[in-house]
């Protein structure tokens, strides 16, 4: 693989070009496989940023490339010997040209997306700039996803009044397979790699909470995963963005999504919450993320269920089914708590759960081992906040979290 950037102002535009042994289905480090739709990219600052270290300019490449990339990747300028080794060592990939210094910065931005989970972690960290990732269209790849509302989402980040810088890109369209998206969920970065020095950040803050980052998260179903090789500081892209100088930071990563949801409705952002992708003036209560979320929030709220989809509708067709789900652990927290639950579209997943208010109550409170990880420089405001919002598990209660999936 071998990777060009060339900036004109402040978009910068990628072109990759595969070796032989490449191939154009790759794997995502979750596992997914990806079709590879087109070979270049754009991201565009809102400045013309100077001089990028070459190990961000190579790393945002990475979070596009690293599924199609098999043996060896040459970037345009050399990497720092560190940054080349994490490449090595996360992937078996040889990278290269090697030399130079490694970089470090201070501050903590927020990768904001809008939705509750990162809402909870503007929350935490009032002072934090964000930086929020916009979808725009490719010039060479037809866009059939225009019910995706990027546009909406990037105004109610502005709305929130604080410190923003939107980045717009049109890397979702390299993926061609399964559909446009994140082809590394860390892509969702490339604009705050570019940025990193302009706004001298030394860690990234995301809203992957306790199911992403300790249980396994959507594609993984039921398993602990002390060692996820994606948002663990120990993985591969802990120590790619580390050895880069950004590190990656999971304020939110011990709670669930019950937790991330009650503080980003108690916060000054609830009004800009938005986790669909699809409604204008506000979520389109139809679509599976829709459905979800409001599980929680009806649990969280301790009210019944507002929804008009039938259990018939395709979107609630999963529910109907036995377990195990995707985020198991929130379909059994709502359907604990939500008042008349059996009579809904998860009237089924309820019975077959059997799960209760006692049973998920570890849900209602933060994993310890989760502050630990974070970057010490940050890691005591986190830990005030949460003493002070949630409070922390017993040894009983991370004991379910350590035995999540075992049964
Ligand atoms: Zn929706």
């Amino acid at each position: 693989m071998r990777v060009t950037w060339a900036a004109d102002g402040g978009v910068w535009r990628l072109t990759f070009r595969l070796d032989p042994e490449d191939e154009i289905t790759g794997f995502c480090a979750d596992g997914q496989p990806l079709r590879l739709a087109t070979n270049s990219f754009r991201v565009e600052l809102p400045r013309a940023p100077y001089d990028i270290h070459p190990d961000l300019r190579a790393l945002a490449a990475w979070t596009v490339v690293a599924p199609w990339t098999r043996r060896a990747i040459v970037f345009d300028r050399p990497v720092s010997p560190e940054f080349a080794a994490a490449i090595q060592s996360g992937w078996g990939i040889e990278a290269g040209p090697v030399g130079g210094t490694p970089r470090s910065g201070g501050r903590l931005a927020i990768s904001y997306s809008g939705g509750a989970d990162s809402a909870a972690v503007a929350a935490m960290l009032p002072d934090a700039p964000f930086v929020h990732f916009q979808r725009v269209s490719h010039p060479r790849v037809p866009n059939r996803w225009t019910h995706y509302r990027a546009d909406v989402l990037a105004s109610l980040a502005a709305a929130t009044g604080r410190e923003l810088t939107v980045v717009r890109s049109d890397l979702e369209f390299t993926l061609a397979e399964p559909r446009p998206g994140y082809p590394e969920h860390h892509a969702v970065a490339a604009g705050a790699l570019l940025l990193a020095d302009e706004l001298d950040l030394g860690g990234l803050a995301f809203g992957y909470e306790l199911g992403s980052r300790w249980l396994g998260g959507d594609r993984y179903l039921l398993r602990y995963t002390p060692d996820n090789l994606m948002w663990s500081p120990h993985g591969a892209w802990g120590r790619a963005f580390a050895a880069a100088g950004l590190h990656i930071v999971l304020p939110v990563g011990g709670v669930s999504e019950a937790v991330t949801m009650r503080l980003a409705l108690e916060s000054d952002l609830r009004e800009q919450v938005r986790w669909c992708l699809r409604g204008v003036n506000g979520p389109c209560g139809t679509c599976g993320k829709c459905l979800y979320k409001e599980l929680i929030q009806a649990a969280v709220e301790r009210r019944p269920l507002r929804t008009t989809v039938a259990p018939g509708r395709p979107v609630a067709r999963k529910w109907q089914e036995p377990p195990p789900y995707g985020g198991q652990e929130m379909i059994e927290y709502g359907c604990a708590r939500v008042p008349g639950i059996e009579d809904t579209l998860f009237g089924r997943a309820a019975g077959f759960l059997g799960a209760t208010e006692e049973s998920t109550a570890w849900l209602d409170r933060c994993y310890p081992p989760a502050i630990e990880e974070i970057p010490e420089p940050w890691r005591e405001q986190v830990r005030d906040f949460v003493a002070g919002e949630v409070g922390f598990m017993s040894d009983d209660e991370a004991r379910r979290v350590e035995t999540w999936g075992m049964s």
